[in-house]
């Protein structure tokens, strides 16, 4: 491994904040590793196929990038925002009904942060629900 990704995979693993490719770009600024963006976003692709770095798509929002540590997500549909939750492992559930060998799975639930409520969002679904009811 190179030492421009070393130091992109170590800022990872050392941060639970979900990092965007802007955000660990301006990071290595920081720290007196800068490099040029291209540069960040072809090792982020690297670390990735490697499957040393999770990657969370969210739409509307850039990529983000996590620590390979088993836990999933909680996301809001209204402003992106990406929480960590440990739920239970699903992995030996979902080997057993997949015919091929499993590398990971990825569970992002949405819902409406704490946030996005105080200011008034409703949730569309259940907004639904009720008006069918
Ligand atoms: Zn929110
Ligand atoms: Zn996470």
């Amino acid at each position: 491994m190179t030492k421009n990704a070393r130091a992109i995979l170590e800022i990872i693993r050392h941060s639970s904040a979900h990092l965007t490719a802007e955000q660990i770009y301006l990071l290595l600024k920081e720290q007196n590793r800068a490099m040029a963006q291209a540069t960040v976003y072809n090792n982020l692709s690297y670390l990735y196929s490697q499957g040393l770095i999770r990657k969370l798509s969210v739409e509307g929002y850039p990529d983000r990038y996590d620590n390979i540590v088993r836990h999933d997500h909680l996301v809001c549909r209204k402003c992106g925002r990406l929480s960590d939750i440990l739920l239970e492992d699903l992995t030996e559930k979902l080997q057993h009904q997949i015919g091929v060998p499993m590398l990971s799975y990825d569970l992002k639930i949405s819902y409406i942060c704490d946030e996005c409520l105080k200011n008034g969002a409703v949730p569309a679904e259940r907004k639904e629900h009720h008006e069918n009811t």
